[in-house]
């Protein structure tokens, strides 16, 4: 009886203090935008924590909820990549001709779930349809956030006389897992599996594409 009494004192002593019985250490409190209330609104707190310099947050993106059908088809590289771009999510530049793109997107696993830290690296056509082949312009690599998501400001791509179907190339690489080449295109001339769904806001086109690799 005595050993129980000490036990129970223990574990209360320990829980006063923040800290589990189990040694485990306190779960830390999540951040979440403070939302100011009135008596007579009903207030919804998310739980994953967002910040207010957010990209998704800022534009008023909200990504649909991933569907997995196949995996990413591959695509040829074609002759114009270059390695070891800059690490960036926008390609715009000041007094840049075209029509702006924001493209955005997961990239998730074989079974569908978000992959956090995931390299992926885009290359493209500016909007007369030319490649800077000398430099990085309209060139770029970045990493998925802890949600899965990257996100890439843009132009669309203009046409070439060797290849005229508008186009982005686009490299992906899961951590740890195999890299793939591919090329995302436009819902004037589609391709099966490869085509970014657009959303017309005036100012600049939201485009949508979910990457699915193997992990
Ligand atoms: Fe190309």
């Amino acid at each position: 009886m005595k050993k129980i009494l000490i036990g129970m004192f223990i574990v209360a002593a320990l829980s006063a203090c923040g800290i589990s019985p189990t040694g485990a250490p306190p779960l830390p409190t999540p951040e979440v935008e403070s939302i100011t209330s009135t008596a007579t609104e009903s207030v919804a707190v998310s739980t994953i924590p967002v910040s207010k310099s957010d990209f998704f947050t800022q534009k008023g993106i909200e990504l649909p909820s991933p569907a997995c059908s196949a995996l990413t088809q591959e695509q040829t590289e074609g002759p114009y990549y270059t390695p070891n771009t800059p690490e960036r999510n926008s390609l715009l530049e000041e007094g840049m001709p075209g029509t702006r793109l924001v493209l955005v997107g997961y990239v998730l696993d074989q079974n569908c779930q978000p992959l956090a830290n995931a390299w992926l690296d885009f290359w493209q056509a500016d909007a007369n349809g030319d490649y800077d082949n000398a430099g990085y312009r309209l060139r770029g690599h970045q990493f998925t956030d802890a949600q899965g998501r990257y996100y890439l400001e843009t132009i669309l791509p203009g046409l070439y006389s060797s290849r005229p179907i508008e186009h982005i190339h686009v490299k992906v690489r899961p951590e740890g897992g195999a890299e793939i080449t591919s090329q995302l295109y436009f819902p004037e001339q589609p391709i099966d599996g490869l085509t970014i769904s657009i959303e017309d806001r005036g100012e600049y086109l939201v485009g949508y594409f979910n990457f699915v690799v193997q992990k």
